[in-house]
């Protein structure tokens, strides 16, 4: 067991940390309130490989590995929620889908877009009437000669506004909940596809999430991304890895607030001197940093076991939970500690914890993850 970072991913968490600060933090706030990462610096992450972390070299990509995307994703985070969560779907979830279980021909049309960032990737499971209990998805795909046409509508989309291209998971049989379900690569210029006004979030606002619809939107039949009625399988799969991301993200917010707790706790003095000379704040702190270190750990151990080649199921769910809701925590803790500036726009640290509170919903809630560790205990 080795904790200590490599050279590589040392260097790459510096350079991820100094452009997070340099080109992410000093927008943040306006991205946050007009709702956009503006293209420019969709752009400068894809020159920096940062739009294609997990494909491999030949198609363009940066093949960092899922510890490489997890540092990458913390150093944004850090800066900017919504920059990390539009990685997160790009990255994991889209290309994450299509390395998965997409033909050669598939990989080759679209990977390299994505992994430069000319395109924007998107990632539909969700549908208005279900969420954590994604099997029972209503979309619906029928193969007519040889086209796939599908008719349905999915919700909370990440990226959606944008995208160029969207992995679409619909039913394509009644014979068994599960395995009744395929995924399709649909371009955004297919007739029939549309999106809705993005919804009005809480936090993650830099990032767009809008409702995707289906209307007799006709696609070839090579669009089948995998095999045909596994599709909800490779999904668990891309979700098992894209928890790790949501796990290093939290990391990143939950890392920030206990950094603007720290720097404005270092100059603000009450009863003659600084906060952070007081002891109930010095436990808080600590418990934060604890809580932040623990939470990297786990993270990183479930992306160096993906690395490997290994399932990480519990891993993945356990660093998720954790990491999100320690996020949640230390952001709660952090505006206390800086009071009433805390709960002003003037420090980031309330929309740090506006952004960390998507990451116990997305891709699996806090009470799914909790299924799925208690499932594998009981051996239910
Ligand atoms: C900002 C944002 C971005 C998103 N991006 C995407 C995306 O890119 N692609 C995509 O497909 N989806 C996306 N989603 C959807 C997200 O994955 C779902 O919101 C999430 O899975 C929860 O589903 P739901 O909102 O329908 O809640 P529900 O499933 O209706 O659950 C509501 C509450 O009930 C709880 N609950 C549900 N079932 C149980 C149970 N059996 N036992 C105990 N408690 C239970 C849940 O934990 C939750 O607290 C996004 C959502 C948001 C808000």
């Amino acid at each position: 067991m080795d904790f200590e970072l490599s050279d590589d991913l040392v260097a790459l968490r510096e350079m991820a940390r100094r452009f997070a600060a340099e080109e992410i933090a000093p927008h943040a706030r306006a991205w946050d309130r007009d709702g956009e990462i503006p293209m420019e610096a969709i752009r400068k992450l894809g020159e920096l490989g940062f739009m294609g972390t997990l494909a491999p070299t030949e198609l363009g990509g940066a093949e960092l590995g899922y510890l490489g995307n997890a540092i990458v994703v913390e150093e944004i985070a850090r800066q900017c929620g919504g920059t990390a969560l539009m990685l997160a779907a790009h990255n994991g979830l889209c290309q994450g889908h299509i390395l998965l279980s997409g033909s050669d021909e598939q990989k080759r049309k679209y990977i390299p877009k994505l992994a430069s960032g000319e395109m924007i990737g998107s990632w539909c499971l969700t549908e208005p009437s279900c969420g954590s209990d994604a099997a029972a998805l209503k979309t619906r795909a029928v193969l007519d000669g040889d086209e796939w046409v599908i008719n349905g509508s999915k919700m909370f989309i990440t990226n959606g506004h944008r995208a160029g291209v969207f992995v679409v998971t619909a039913r394509t049989s009644d014979e068994s909940k599960t395995k009744g379900i395929s995924a399709f690569i649909v371009d955004r210029e297919t007739k029939g596809l549309s999106t809705g006004i993005k919804e009005d979030k809480m936090g993650m606002r830099a990032s767009d999430t809008v409702p995707v619809n289906f209307e007799d939107v006709r696609i070839p039949k090579e669009s089948l991304c995998g095999e045909l009625n596994m599709g909800f399988i490779d999904t668990l799969k891309v979700l098992e890895r894209g928890r790790i991301t949501i796990g290093a993200l939290s990391v990143g917010l939950g890392r920030g607030a206990l950094e603007e707790a720290l720097s404005y706790g270092k100059q603000r003095e009450q009863f003659g001197k600084p906060l952070t000379e007081h002891q109930t704040i010095q436990m808080m702190l600590a418990d934060m940093a604890m809580e932040v270190e623990a939470a990297r750990l786990m993270v990183h151990k479930a992306g160096i076991l993906q690395d490997q080649g290994q399932a990480t199921e519990i891993e993945s769910a356990m660093c998720k939970l954790f990491a999100s809701e320690i996020a949640t925590k230390a952001c709660l803790n952090g505006i206390q500690i800086c009071g009433g500036y805390g709960y002003t726009k003037d420090i980031p640290i309330e929309r740090l914890m506006r952004d960390a509170k998507l990451c116990e919903i997305g891709e699996g809630s806090s009470q799914v993850q909790r299924m799925i560790i208690s499932r594998r205990l009981l051996d239910l």
